[in-house]
């Protein structure tokens, strides 16, 4: 399968993003659970317009699993979901150009607000893991197409398996270092908390289920 390179802007943000430059790592789950709720909110729209479309509140959220033997989280939405060429032009690429040396210049000033506010937040995976899978199924399509990286050296997109429309991003988190902690991540209490913290104003319900073996 061939490997797609990242675009070369987005390349420097994604190994910024890798080597952590941010201090409040924790904030990669506000910019996943925002992305989720945006999805979500996309369904909820186009149900305002299109009669074959039944938006029953109940059945959307989002949900934060973890696995932390496997070192596994994952954030699903029943959101609108992503065809591949979305996959290919959202995720592999950023959209706004002049966002990043607008980056630059301040993020030793304000680090954190930066990266959400210029739309690069699914960058922000990759400060906690080392590699992430995007499988997605847009509304309206039977098929589904799964987005994987490890970082800098590219992406690929090839069909997968996935019965519900939506997305279900999953990040294989980092290893701890002598100098950085990562289980962290795969803590029920921590997820909670920053749940708690950042993403208190989201609309849909956002569920939680954790394993530990
Ligand atoms: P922003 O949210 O500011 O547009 P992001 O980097 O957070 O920037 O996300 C880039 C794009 O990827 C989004 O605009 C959206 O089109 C797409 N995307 C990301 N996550 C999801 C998701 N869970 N469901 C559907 N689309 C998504
Ligand atoms: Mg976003």
């Amino acid at each position: 399968m061939e490997k797609k390179q990242f675009k070369a802007e987005s390349k420097r943000l994604l190994e910024m993003m890798i080597n952590s430059i941010y201090t409040q790592r924790e904030i990669f789950l506000r910019e996943l659970i925002s992305n989720a709720s945006d999805a979500i909110d996309k369904l909820y729209y186009k149900a305002l317009t299109d009669d074959k479309l039944v938006f029953n509140k109940e059945d959307y959220y989002v949900k934060v699993t973890a696995d932390k033997a496997n070192r596994i989280l994952t954030i699903t939405d029943t959101g609108i979901g992503m065809t591949p060429e979305e996959l290919e032009n959202n995720l592999g690429v950023i959209a706004k150009s002049g966002s990043l040396a607008f980056k630059q210049e301040n993020e030793a000033k304000d680090g954190h607000n930066i990266i959400g506010q210029f739309g690069v937040g699914f960058y922000s995976a990759f400060m906690v893991a080392d590699d992430v899978t995007v499988r997605s199924r847009a509304y309206g399509s039977d098929e589904a197409f799964q987005w994987k990286s490890t970082g800098a050296d590219g992406y690929t997109i090839e069909p997968c398996d996935k019965q519900s429309v939506g997305t279900e991003i999953t990040l294989k988190i980092k290893e701890n270092t002598e100098d950085d902690n990562y289980d962290e991540f795969l803590e029920e209490y921590r997820l909670k908390s920053i749940i708690k913290k950042y993403s208190d104003f989201i609309r849909y319900p956002i569920k939680m289920d954790i394993t530990s073996h």
